[in-house]
C-alpha cells in the first residue's frame, strides 16, 4: 500500500518547513518537487531517494499537469512513500487538490501536510495582513485565471477596506493598478515582496497607481506577491529602515 504525501514546503526559507513535513521528507522514497522548493529541503531526504523536478517555470518550460498525474500514478504503483512537494501551501494556488482528487480516484492513500503560504512569509517585511482597526480581513487572489486572463474578482476586492493579496500578479501590474485607479483609489498603499523569507528577499512600497514604474525601477520579478491596503502604511510607524535589523 503506498501513500502520497501532499506537502507544503513553505515560502522559501527551509526553516519554515513544518516538523511534520520534515519527518515525511526524511523517509521519502520519491520526491516530485516544484521550482519554488529550496535545495536545502531536498537535502533532508535519504541518499537513495529519487528527487524529480516537475516544476512549472513561469514563462518557461512546463511539465504538464497530466504528466505530473501520470508520474504520481507511476511512482505510487512502485513505491510506498511518495512525496509531492509544493511551494507554500499545496491548496493555495498550488493545484494541490487536483492531485489529491487524482490520487483518490486511483485509490491511492493521500495525506495532506499544510505549508506556510507566501503571503504569510511576506509578513517578514513587517507588514501584517490584518491589524485591529486597520484591516479586518484578507482577500487572497490570483491575478491570472486558468485561461491566463486577468481575474475579474479584483474589481470586487478593490472595493473593500480589507487587505488584498495578489499571487501570480507580476505580469498584470498594469491591470491591477488600473482597477484601483478606475475606482478612485489610486493612492491606496501597496507593496511588492519578492522572494519572501529568502535571503535575497526585497520589497518596495508605493501607491497602487505606481506599481509598474516602481517595480521596473527596483528590478523586481518572479516570485513576488503584491499586497494592497492600509496595513502597508503600518511599516512607516517603525524607526528608519537603516536602524532596524531585517532583511530587505
Ligand atoms: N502555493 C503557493 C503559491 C503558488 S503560486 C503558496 O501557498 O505560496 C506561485 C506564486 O506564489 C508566485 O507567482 C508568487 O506570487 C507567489 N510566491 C511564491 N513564493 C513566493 C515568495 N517566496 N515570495 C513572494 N511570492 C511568492
Amino acid at each position: 500500500m503506498s501513500t502520497l504525501f501532499l506537502v507544503g514546503s513553505g515560502p522559501g526559507d527551509p526553516e519554515l518547513l513544518t516538523l511534520k513535513a520534515c519527518k515525511v521528507i526524511k523517509s521519502a522514497q520519491i520526491i516530485l518537487f516544484d521550482n519554488l522548493v529550496d535545495q536545502k529541503i531536498l537535502e533532508l531526504a535519504p541518499k537513495n531517494c529519487i528527487n524529480k523536478f516537475v516544476g512549472k517555470i513561469p514563462y518557461g518550460e512546463q511539465v504538464s499537469q497530466e504528466e505530473i498525474n501520470d508520474l504520481i500514478a507511476f511512482y505510487c504503483s512502485r513505491y510506498q512513500r511518495v512525496v509531492r512537494l509544493k511551494g507554500g501551501d499545496p491548496y493555495l494556488f498550488g493545484r494541490g487538490f487536483e492531485e489529491w482528487l487524482h490520487a483518490k480516484r486511483l485509490s491511492i492513500d493521500v495525506q495532506y501536510i499544510p505549508g506556510i503560504s507566501a503571503m504569510q512569509g511576506a509578513g517578514l517585511t513587517n507588514i501584517p495582513l490584518t491589524h485591529r482597526g486597520v484591516s479586518n480581513g484578507v482577500w487572497a487572489l490570483t491575478a491570472t485565471n486558468k485561461d491566463k486572463e486577468f481575474s475579474s474578482d479584483l474589481t470586487l476586492a478593490a472595493q473593500s477596506t480589507s487587505t488584498v493579496v495578489i499571487y501570480m500578479g507580476m505580469s498584470k501590474l498594469a491591470q491591477i493598478a488600473r482597477t484601483y485607479v478606475m475606482q478612485g483609489k489610486a493612492d491606496r498603499p501597496a507593496t511588492i515582496v519578492q522572494y519572501a523569507s529568502r535571503i535575497h528577499q526585497k520589497h518596495v512600497i508605493c501607491r497602487v497607481a505606481d506599481l509598474v514604474t516602481v517595480s521596473k525601477t527596483a528590478g523586481l520579478g518572479h516570485p513576488a506577491i503584491i499586497i494592497i491596503g492600509e496595513v502597508v502604511n503600518l511599516q512607516q510607524s517603525l524607526p528608519p529602515l537603516n536602524q532596524i535589523a531585517h532583511v530587505i
